[in-house]
């Protein structure tokens, strides 16, 4: 029995030291590990020794087994890594980092921008892309006629359907939805037939929506250079200028002092020390009636500005194409 074990001891040890290929391991794990292999066959014999014989040839036996599985491991352990010296991989070297990402400039510009509504007391709306002409254009007291539905500006999808030019479809939605009071914030892309340097057919805006009792024209100048303090700093001068949108009465335009020049005049101002950020107004009284508030009850202040303008003078960008060509070098500086 002993000498059986030591001569198929050496036999195996060898055979797993000379194996080359995954199949001579695998043979030679078969002929000796196998379920009808050699050790195997030799703890089947067991059973027909003696008791104290049997105890030592069985101590000897799985003393055999052991053996013969740290030599399989260690032949299956060379094998990978000739593989991996074959394939010129060096196992020992550090790994490579992955290159962390990080949010583009315009969704870092919005969430900024979110962040200090929120902070405001509002809400945060999201309605969709493919927008009905009621909500885009109807219910905010576009005319039929209005040029904003021309061809040149919208792109329509079907009669009826458009890719919504601008956020305010969501204070119609919102209005709709929920009784006031309403504070609420609509961020998202939007879609205009439009390509140069300071325009591209998709672009975002955050849309701002207060209904309530009693809200005044001094409740939107309050909230809106409390944003611009926010935003460019706190000494940071604003002026509100007339202006037309359909669905506000009276409407103004929110302008700010150069941050290129602080107002001296220079090529980011044309001269005129002013930078236009957004549009605003008090809501339009027809606007209330399409959702079925009273007028006569309750008024409001809206606003929509354009998260681009804001990323270009923030970063002092010249092309706003440039945050649409995926270029890792500009991106990587922000
Ligand atoms: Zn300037």
């Amino acid at each position: 029995m002993d000498a059986t074990i030591e001569t198929i001891r050496n036999e195996a040890l060898a055979g797993f030291e000379t194996a080359r290929t995954p199949a001579e391991v695998k043979a030679a794990e078969v002929k000796y590990l196998g379920r009808k292999g050699l050790v195997s066959e030799i703890l089947r014999g067991l059973g027909s020794l003696g008791p104290e014989e049997r105890k030592e040839a069985g101590r000897k036996a799985n003393e055999l087994k052991l053996a013969l599985e740290a030599a399989l491991k260690a032949a299956q352990e060379r094998l990978a890594r000739d593989v991996q010296e074959a394939a010129g991989i060096d196992p020992t070297l550090p790994g490579r980092p992955m290159p962390h990402g990080r949010p583009h400039p315009l969704a870092q510009t919005m969430d900024s921008i979110c962040d200090i509504f929120i902070r405001l007391g509002f809400d945060v709306a999201e309605g969709p892309e493919v927008e009905l002409d009621y909500y885009n254009f109807e219910a905010l007291n576009f005319p039929k006629d209005h040029p904003a539905r021309d061809m040149q500006d919208t792109f329509f999808v079907s009669p009826g359907v458009v890719l919504r030019t601008h956020t305010s479809p969501l204070q119609v939605r919102t209005m709709e939805a929920r009784k006031p009071p309403v504070r609420v914030i609509a961020p998202g892309k939007v879609y205009r037939c439009d390509s140069d340097i300071t325009h591209t057919p998709m672009f975002h805006q955050v849309e701002g929506l207060v209904v309530d009792k009693g809200i005044s024209f001094p409740d939107l100048k309050g909230c809106l250079v409390s944003f611009v303090h926010q935003m460019f700093g706190a000494g940071t001068r604003v002026r509100f200028r007339p202006s037309f949108f359909p669905f506000t009465e009276p409407s103004a335009e929110v302008d700010i002092q150069c941050v290129g020049c602080g107002g001296k005049g220079c090529r980011i101002c044309k001269d005129t020390g002013w930078l236009e950020i957004l549009g605003s107004g008090m809501v339009h009284p027809r606007v209330f009636e399409f959702v079925g508030y009273d007028p006569a009850e309750i008024t409001g202040f809206a606003f929509g500005l354009g998260v681009e303008r804001i990323a270009m003078l923030r970063y002092g960008a010249d092309d706003l194409r440039r945050f649409f060509e995926n270029d890792l070098r500009f991106l990587r500086q922000f």
